[in-house]
């Protein structure tokens, strides 16, 4: 798989392919087909930054790695939202940095913000790219320019600790390299979002990702014990012991702040022993709300399996007819996915098919969970090749207590078929579960209007007006960005935003990490 993804798509550009021809077929009957016209090479904006700042920045870290090549700019350039996709599909990379700098240790680090503060440039960390709430877009007024913080260099693990089942990794650790070498060691961290395969060690915890089997690894703001932070004011190193009463949890004030308070340069985890049974089952369900009681009853009562998911009606009807997800014909309900990773996962295994089957659901054996497993990093690369064709496709997600869940599913899925449209295809699933609630995931499909990025931020504030009206959170896992910065002041409100200012002034006096994003 190639180290950096495709510039205006997502993921490994070997992978890039049109559309399945049964989905093809099926987007054709609901929407009409439109082939997008192919993106011209664009041309960057000049570098900005003053030749004296770059001369200091080559003498830090040496010429090789400080580049103003477009084509190193152009893979630095926002994220991978729709709206992001969307821009550079259009030759807009406004946004691109005027440098990207690759350090390779923690002193380095702490010497570009050094540089960036006394020439007053705005710096960006960079992890895998994979934002989809605009991390990754900072604001250029007022700055002599914007530099890329790449932490690509920083991929190492030290401190393996077999006793405690904890290790150091570095933030340039992408997923798939950080499980390779703690599984050196027996030990994985079981953290698999969707994005999985690009997104950071350091991103993860800049912005407190939840992966598909957090259930049972838990969610990584929870795998962290302590963390190393380069800010302007100084280095951060916290999590000395497994708990501490040593006053409020500071590790939980670095943990999702999205580069605005410092730069994470290492992260201690605590990580398991690397399982030896891997078991997936399909579960079927008569309604969406039948399925989500058996989810809470599970939750409730402690039996918690590491994967559980559940697909409302119109995404298991999907996923059915498309064969990409559980696959086979649909009968109507909702399909939930239930894995269990571990040692041994008999007993417990048999324990929750005892509940599921009490309260209604089907088994529909392991083959379809099987099915989800090898293709549960492909949806991605099925966006691109929806918007080739003129479909509108984006994600968002919120969460709830399970009290809340009903009045926040209606409030959301009316609020994007009130933006987009009769014609709209949302989906839903349950991602993640808790004791007290849920995280809700709604897919969107929509043909494109004549201007598909306005179309879409006019139906993302509809649903973030809804599920914030509604009570719910505006972000369960994909973080606060630039985009829903509007929504965070309502739900944090006036005192939570003074807080949020406070820290960032305390660390960040001149305002050069990351300027626009997070904070308010
Ligand atoms: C297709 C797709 C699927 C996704 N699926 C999931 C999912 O299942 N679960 C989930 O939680 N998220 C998901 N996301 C969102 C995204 O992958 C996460 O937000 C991820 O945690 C970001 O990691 P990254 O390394 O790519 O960070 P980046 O995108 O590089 O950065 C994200 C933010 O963190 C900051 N940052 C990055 N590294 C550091 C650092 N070392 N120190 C300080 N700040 C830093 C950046 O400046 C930026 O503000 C998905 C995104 C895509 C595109």
């Amino acid at each position: 798989m190639s180290t950096e993804m495709h510039p205006t798509r997502w993921g490994d550009p070997a992978a890039v392919a049109p559309l399945p021809e049964t989905t093809r077929g099926l987007v054709e009957l609901a929407f009409g087909i439109h082939e997008s016209p192919a993106v011209e090479e664009v041309t960057l904006p000049p570098v900005g930054l003053p030749g004296a700042v770059l001369d200091e920045l080559r003498s830090l870290l040496g010429d090789d790695h400080v580049h103003t090549d477009d084509a190193t700019r152009r893979l630095r350039t926002r994220g991978k939202s729709t709206p992001d996709l969307l821009r550079a599909r259009a030759g807009d990379l406004a946004d691109a940095p005027d440098a990207v700098v690759r350090p390779a240790t923690h002193d380095e680090v702490a010497a570009v913000l050094d540089v960036a503060v006394r020439h007053h440039v705005a710096v960006v960390p960079f992890g895998g790219g994979t934002s989809v709430t605009g991390g990754l877009v900072a604001r250029r007024e007022g700055y002599a320019g914007v530099l890329s913080l790449d932490l690509v260099r920083m991929k190492g693990i030290r401190d393996v600790d077999p006793v405690s089942m904890t290790a150091v990794l570095e933030p340039g650790l992408r997923g798939p390299e950080a499980e390779a070498l703690l599984a050196g060691h027996g030990m994985t961290l079981g953290h698999y979002p969707q994005s999985f395969e690009y997104a950071s060690i350091g991103g993860f915890a800049a912005t407190r990702s939840s992966g598909q089997s957090s259930a049972g690894y838990g969610r990584f703001d929870s795998l962290v014990v302590g963390l190393t932070v380069a800010t302007p004011a100084g280095t951060l190193e916290l999590g000395s012991a497994p708990a501490t009463a040593a006053g409020p949890d500071l590790r939980q004030l670095l943990l999702g702040s999205e580069g605005a308070f410092g730069v994470i340069t290492a992260v201690r985890v605590r990580v398991r022993a690397l399982p030896a049974e891997k078991v997936y089952d399909a579960w079927h369900f008569a309604s969406f709300d039948q399925g989500a009681t058996a989810m809470r009853t599970l939750a409730q009562s402690g039996l918690m399996p590491t994967v559980l998911r559940l697909s409302d009606e119109t995404e298991t009807a999907l996923n059915l007819a498309s064969h990409s997800d559980v696959g086979g014909e649909s009968t109507g309900g909702c399909a939930m996915i239930v894995g269990h990773e571990g040692a041994s996962v008999a007993v417990k295994r048999a324990a929750v098919a005892a509940v599921l089957t009490e309260l209604g659901g089907t088994d529909l054996g392991e083959e379809r969970g099987r099915a989800w497993a090898a293709g549960r990093f492909h949806a991605p690369y099925l966006r691109d090749a929806m918007l080739d064709v003129g479909v509108l496709v984006e994600t968002l997600e919120t969460a709830t207590f399970w009290s809340n869940v009903d009045r926040v599913y209606a409030a959301v899925r009316d609020a994007l078929t009130g933006a987009l449209g009769e014609k709209a295809l949302v989906l839903c699933h349950i991602s993640h579960v808790y004791e007290t609630g849920c995280s809700l995931y709604f897919t969107v499909a929509a043909p494109e209007a004549d201007d598909p990025l306005a179309q879409w931020l006019a139906a993302k504030a509809a649903a973030s007006d809804a599920m914030t009206g509604a009570g719910a959170t505006i972000t369960h896992h994909h973080a606060v960005g630039t985009d829903h910065r509007p929504w965070l002041s309502r739900e944090i409100g006036e005192v939570g935003v003074g807080i949020l200012r406070a820290v960032k002034a305390e660390l960040d006096p001149t305002g050069v990490l990351n300027p626009g994003v997070l904070v308010p």
